[in-house]
């Protein structure tokens, strides 16, 4: 008998784990058809109507910069700034950051400028960013990566702890959020120095250096440093 009920309990987590599995499944089949009727669309409204461009950037890629973005969903860098296809060379993590000691960071950095000739390169910030609360916030989530990442960034909290140590009104705590997100981009833009070649590149004259702030409210794109 004990038997016959735990067999039946295992039927049934064994029935409900395939329906849960099943159930994301089907949701994550409805999702990507979505995108791929959007791929029609793109090509429809899109690509059609500039074959020859499109013919040009498949046997090639000439982009004039390098955007170092935020993964944020709300942020399509390309897109707020009204750029084609093949004009922007992206590079996106959490938090816009240019770690010292990161291969994928620097292979992006040595193929945009040795190979692809870049003349610019941009730290993009924008506002609401969650990296940026997460690092005011402080570690204590229980999360591994994202604060050893965020580390990347040490220097910002300690600065605006410093400039502002305790925000009490909202508009106070809005205005640390702002001065954290700017820091981190001028931080960032230092830490890009740091690399030789962008330093000389910079001081040669071959590349500039800026930070461009992404506001989400306005859809403002401004240059802050
Ligand atoms: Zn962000």
């Amino acid at each position: 008998m004990a038997n016959a009920i735990r067999d039946s309990a295992d039927n049934f987590k064994l029935a409900y784990r395939f329906s849960t599995v099943d159930c994301q499944r089907m949701r994550g089949a409805v999702m990507i058809d979505k995108f791929l009727e959007g791929n029609k669309r793109f090509i429809a409204n899109d690509f059609e109507k500039d074959r020859e461009y499109y013919k040009k950037l498949s046997t090639g890629q000439s982009p004039t910069a390098l955007f170092i973005g935020c993964s944020d969903s709300r942020v399509n860098l390309e897109r707020v700034v009204d750029a084609k296809m093949g004009e922007i060379f992206v590079h996106r993590n959490i938090g816009n950051i240019v770690p010292q000691d990161d291969v994928n960071l620097a292979t992006v950095l040595e193929y945009a400028v040795k190979h692809l000739k870049v003349q610019d390169i941009v730290v993009f910030g924008h506002s609401d960013c969650g990296a940026m609360k997460a690092l005011d916030a402080g570690p204590g989530s229980g999360d591994v990566f994202i604060p050893e990442w965020l580390d990347n960034a040490k220097e910002v909290k300690l600065l605006a702890d410093e400039k502002m140590p305790d925000p009490k009104t909202p508009g106070a705590v809005r205005e640390k959020r702002r001065l954290i997100e700017i820091e981190n981009m001028r931080v960032q833009l230092e830490h890009l120095r740091s690399y030789d070649f962008i330093r000389k590149a910079e001081e040669e004259g071959t590349i500039a250096l800026h930070g461009l702030y992404y506001d989400l409210e306005t859809g403002d794109v401004s240059r802050t440093l």
